[in-house]
């Protein structure tokens, strides 16, 4: 398998500021001065393992270019990258606008990077250079919408990597499956009433955002159908997931038939990550790469493109990304050390979260 992999120290160097968590610090009241959680850590830590374990070895590097304005256009205002630019050159750089998604000096030219990062992954995959791949970028993207940053997401990567699609390699169904344990609401905004981009989010019930991935938001006008979501109870596990996956995902893409499959991946679903209560494993989100793989090898030519979101276990999530890129590229080198989280109990799947996925499953009727 040909898989591209995409990474740059760099994105090591956003700088998401002193936090303790997600609150700002206040001695005063016992927030000791921390980091955010999202963190360098995290993804540096995946991108040393993919190194460390000899997999690098195996993929095919693509180097990061600068996203254009022009290109940025596509999805965002000119009023919102201008106001990124501005406090990008400041001393202490600024916000992307809701307050939770800060950014050092210099945040813009590093979220350009991971933007146009995804753009030449786009590329290497309609160049034939690769067949799948995984952009581990820093910041991540399915938050942000036209206008404002979400979330610690300042660009839409996912949007983007769409638009680029779209309009330089002549295609036109897409599809966003997005198994970030926070609901992909940015990617739902921007093509919301675009039926050519089939927008799939499987996320924590009103985690974050509080207020958006009902299953009742499926679209507007002509593209009523293109959105579903698939909110779940905490504490969903390898089965639960595999579940949706079986009677939601798989279906899905089936039925809307894109030519290109974008994973939002986020490995915060995963069993030891601080902001998420799902209990996916690292074998788990082998397991479903592998239905993925299985459905875009009939649907697309076996085109995906995983573009890397959220996942705040620094210790676990590395596993995680390892195991996804071995999938990915049928090379496995290496085990995941704390597999006996495989076998919890509650790895099961439960009554009430089948109900929750079959309810989902009707949604797949709807798409036009
Ligand atoms: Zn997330």
């Amino acid at each position: 398998m040909n898989t591209g992999y995409l990474y740059h120290e760099v994105f090591g160097w956003h700088d998401t500021g002193t936090f303790a968590g997600d609150a700002p610090t206040d001695p005063g009241i016992g927030l000791q001065p921390y980091h955010n959680y999202e963190h360098a850590d995290t993804k540096r830590r995946i991108h040393e393992l993919i190194v460390v374990s000899g997999l690098i070895k195996h993929l095919i590097r693509i180097e990061p270019r600068q996203i254009t304005n022009q290109e940025l256009l596509r999805v965002h205002t000119q009023t919102y990258i201008d106001s990124i630019k501005s406090q990008s050159q400041l001393r202490l750089g600024g916000d992307a606008g809701d307050l939770t998604t800060p950014f050092g000096k210099g945040g813009y030219e590093i979220a350009a990077l991971a933007a146009g990062g995804i753009l030449e992954m786009v590329d290497a995959i309609f160049s034939k250079k690769i067949t799948n791949g995984y952009a581990l970028v820093r910041p991540p993207g399915h938050h942000a919408v036209s206008d404002l940053g979400m979330g610690y997401c300042i660009f839409s990567n996912a949007a983007l990597a769409v638009k680029h699609a779209q309009g330089v390699h002549g295609i036109s169904r897409v599809a966003i499956i997005d198994w970030d344990v926070h609901h992909g609401n940015g990617s739902q905004d921007i093509f919301y009433d675009d039926a050519s981009v089939l927008t799939l989010s499987i996320h924590q019930d009103r985690l974050y955002p509080h207020d958006s991935g009902l299953r009742s938001e499926t679209g507007a006008s002509n593209a009523i159908g293109t959105n579903i979501n698939v909110p779940l109870p905490a504490g969903v596990g390898n089965q639960g997931y595999e579940s949706v996956f079986d009677q939601v995902v798989v279906p899905a893409i089936l039925k809307f038939k894109p030519e290109l499959i974008i994973v939002a991946s986020g490995f915060d679903a995963c069993v030891f990550d601080p902001l998420g209560r799902m209990l996916l494993t690292a074998n788990g989100y082998g397991s479903l790469t592998a239905k993925l793989m299985k459905v875009a090898a009939e649907v697309c030519d076996g085109r995906i493109l995983m573009t890397h979101e959220g996942g705040y276990s620094a210790v676990y999530a590395p596993f995680c990304g390892q195991a996804v890129l071995q999938e990915l590229s049928q090379v496995k080198l290496l085990a995941d050390p704390f597999a006996h989280v495989d076998n919890y109990p509650a790895q099961t799947l439960t009554r009430d979260q089948a109900t929750e996925i079959e309810l989902a499953a009707k949604l797949v009727d709807l798409i036009p």
